[in-house]
């Protein structure tokens, strides 16, 4: 058969292009990774070719005993790294995860408890533009305006209040760690069903670098192409209790065939994060997220609850006289890729929110250290101080160009 460049001359140019950009620029946005070669080839493969609709030795499609190993070792190497008892790696992505844990174990209308999105929770987790916020009645919890953490006994309060029929924990854009014991003690005391969302720092979870969910926990989700840096998917755990409630709420409840290819990319991510290494690449994710957080701090940054204990970080650009969409904007010019964000009770609007979210997961797989997370502080300080100077902005451009030269990507 014929390769995608004689095929198809535009979309390979582009994908190269693609490469380039990644391979000479900075990536700080904290829900992106890079993934392996290995990854990469597992989920460009011939699977992709294969109908599977059902579970491993139940199918509604022939010709799938290929498919049911490689899908067995996908569950059991995710149910060996987080220690789940029931692991179900078929969603398609995080929201969709999200989505088939709601079928399975709410009916519409049923109160949930979440955090809201501009305090760090993410829009599947009850936003009224969401199917989540649609079809689920979803009472939020926030972080304290004065330290930026989220106070536990004032999410008891409302759950006592509220009597929620489940609790919700997790964030796409908070840098503390979640008590999760307390989590399931206050659900216990409402009676209410336990659900993590790890999405953002499943990797470091896997690492055993920061505590786990999973023990206390009935149902935990996660996407894989964050900071577990495996393909583009999610995957459900969850006690055996819920184990069939699952599995029914994900498929027939909402999705047709399971995308094998990307399965097996999962397989091998998992692979990799059982091993040694990665245990050392989430401690180093960790120390580079805080080495740039202090330096940001020590230059005036002001950082929502003073620092971190995870992967990211949301700046309060404010604190330098932009907003979080210029200060995006004038980093994209020298090649560094960041998220605008709001602010826990921010004034601006979200599509030009104050805050600005960074984060160190990629950066960390192509070797940067804690000195180059410093100077990449130093870079992004040099940046908002001269967006308007071009001359300038063309020399930082360069530095960025040989820093990603001293650590390879791809190439
Ligand atoms: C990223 C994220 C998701 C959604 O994942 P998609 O794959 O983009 O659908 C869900 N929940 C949380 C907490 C996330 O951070």
């Amino acid at each position: 058969m014929k390769s995608l460049q004689q095929v198809d001359a535009k979309i390979a140019s582009l994908i190269e292009k693609e490469a380039d950009r990644q391979e000479f620029g900075i990536e700080l946005i904290a829900s992106e990774n890079y993934t392996s070669k290995a990854v990469m080839e597992a989920a460009g493969s011939v699977l992709t070719n294969k109908y599977s609709e059902g579970y491993v030795g139940k199918r509604y499609y022939g010709g799938n005993e290929v498919i049911d190993e490689v899908e067995q070792l996908a569950i059991d190497r995710c149910k060996e790294l987080f220690g789940c008892e029931h692991a179900n790696i078929q969603p398609l992505s995080g929201s969709p995860a999200n989505i088939a844990v709601y079928l399975a174990v709410l009916k519409p209308g049923d109160k949930v408890l979440g955090l809201k999105l501009d305090h760090g929770g993410h829009l599947s987790h009850g936003h009224p533009v969401n199917f989540s916020g649609m079809m689920y009645n979803f009472v939020q919890y926030e972080v304290e305006q004065a330290t930026g953490r989220i106070d536990m006994d004032k999410v008891r309060e409302i759950a006592l209040r509220e009597k929620p029929k489940m609790i919700l924990a997790g964030f796409s854009a908070y840098s503390r760690n979640l008590d999760w014991k307390r989590f399931k003690e206050i659900a216990d005391e409402v009676g209410a069903i336990t659900m993590a969302d790890i999405s953002h720092v499943a990797g470091l979870i896997a690492g055993k670098v920061i505590d786990s969910p999973v023990p206390y926990f009935d149902i935990v989700t996660t996407t894989t192409h964050k900071t577990l840096r495996g393909p583009r998917g999610a995957v459900i755990m969850c006690k055996q209790a819920f184990a069939k409630a699952i599995d029914k709420g994900l498929f027939p409840g909402m999705q047709g065939g399971p995308h094998d290819h990307i399965n097996a990319g999962k397989a091998v991510a998992f692979l990799e994060a059982l091993q040694p290494e990665f245990h050392v690449y989430a401690g180093n994710v960790i120390k580079n997220a805080q080495a740039m957080a202090g330096e940001l701090m020590k230059r005036g940054y002001k950082i929502i609850s003073d620092g971190t204990d995870n992967h990211l970080m949301v700046v309060d650009m404010t604190s330098k006289g932009v907003s979080g969409k210029e200060a995006e904007v004038a980093l994209e010019k020298v090649g560094i890729s960041s998220s605008r964000s709001t602010i826990p009770f921010d004034t601006r609007k979200p599509m030009d929110p104050s805050g600005l979210r960074l984060g160190t997961a990629a950066i960390t797989t192509r070797g940067f250290n804690e000195a180059d997370s410093v100077t990449v502080a130093d870079i992004i300080d040099r940046t908002i101080i001269a967006r308007n100077d071009d001359a300038v902005l063309a020399k930082i451009r360069e530095e960025i160009v040989a820093l990603c030269r001293k650590h390879p990507l791809y190439k």
